[in-house]
């Protein structure tokens, strides 16, 4: 990778956390009851080079759940055992234009899931996994996230339970997908393997490390270990790229340039192929879920690292 040289990053992740730590825009998202207990004030931001560099500055090691940001590395699982084929026809990958949590997206495509980002296409991800039982699913998901981390990731009780006392919407989903065929198990069990591993415990360096690794064609830069191939690596790449920030994708990719994908907890998650991954939290959210300063650390950093993808020079 063509990082600038190991101080110049850390100055740079410094003044990124700086220039928006004060910025007090945006809410806590609160339909999921325990993500509303979360400290407004929390901010994070993290490089990790594919040379293993960590670059940490503020809240990078407070932990909080990975909600949707899990979804990008269940599909680069689902990915590996199935096939680019197979996911890409039974998942989708195009953009539905709607929120994240969208049921008429699902009715106005003839009950496809659109894509893995989307809730409903994340649900049907899920159910992909292969595992003889719903508990053999969720070890492999637990296994292959922690793998990505380089650490044993662990399960968040509280919103755990809290989001599966408050999750119809998206048992409703499930249910909508099962009645067109394409959730082919008890579609009460999947989405609480989706819950789940929406309620892992990570934190913004964590984040980096996971983004690093599908830097890296899928080899984690800290433990040195491959967790998938190069062309899962680009398949989720390709796939968050179009779809990582809902449907405000298009305008994410024109400002930052960078595959991506964000969650209601705060974190997002960027990929600059072949340099960095970085990890960012604040639980201030934009009115499509997505963290406000870490959108702007993000383009930030984007700009002064000269991440941006379709930049020739
Ligand atoms: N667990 C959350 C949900 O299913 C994840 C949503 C998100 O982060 N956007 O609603």
């Amino acid at each position: 990778g063509d990082l600038p040289e190991w101080n110049e990053v850390d100055a740079l992740v410094e003044a990124a956390y700086r220039r928006y730590r004060s910025v007090g825009d945006g809410a806590v998202a609160d339909y999921i009851p325990a993500l509303a207990e979360a400290d407004p004030e929390r901010f994070g931001v993290c490089v990790v080079g594919t040379d293993g560099g960590v670059h940490s500055s503020g809240d990078t090691q407070i932990e909080f759940s990975i909600q949707s940001i899990s979804k990008a590395f269940v599909y680069a699982l689902a990915c590996q055992e199935l096939g680019h084929e197979l996911v890409r026809e039974r998942v989708g990958v195009n953009n539905s234009g709607a929120a994240f949590n969208s049921v008429i997206a699902i009715e106005l495509n003839d009950g496809h899931p659109m894509n893995p980002m989307v809730n409903a296409g994340a649900i049907a991800t899920t159910a992909l996994v292969p595992g003889a039982s719903a508990d053999e699913r969720w070890d492999a998901v637990l296994a292959g996230l922690s793998e990505f981390a380089g650490r044993q990731l662990e399960l968040d009780d509280a919103v755990y339970r809290s989001e599966s006392e408050s999750n119809q919407r998206n048992r409703a989903i499930a249910r909508l997908l099962a009645s067109y065929g394409r959730v082919e198990l008890d579609p009460d069990e999947v989405v609480d393997v989706y819950t789940k591993q929406c309620s892992l415990k990570v934190d913004a360096r964590d984040l980096a490390i996971m983004g690093a690794t599908l830097a890296d064609g899928g080899i984690n830069p800290l433990t040195g270990r491959r967790v998938v191939p190069p062309g899962v690596c680009r398949d989720t790449l390709a796939v968050l790229s179009a779809t990582g920030l809902y449907e405000r994708s298009g305008e994410w990719l024109f400002e930052i340039g960078l595959p991506a994908k964000s969650g209601v907890s705060g974190g997002i998650v960027s990929i600059a192929p072949g340099k960095c991954g970085i990890g960012v939290f604040s639980p201030l959210l934009d009115s499509a879920g997505n963290s406000i300063r870490g959108q702007l650390a993000t383009a930030y950093l984007s700009r002064v690292l000269g991440l941006n993808i379709f930049a020739s020079a």
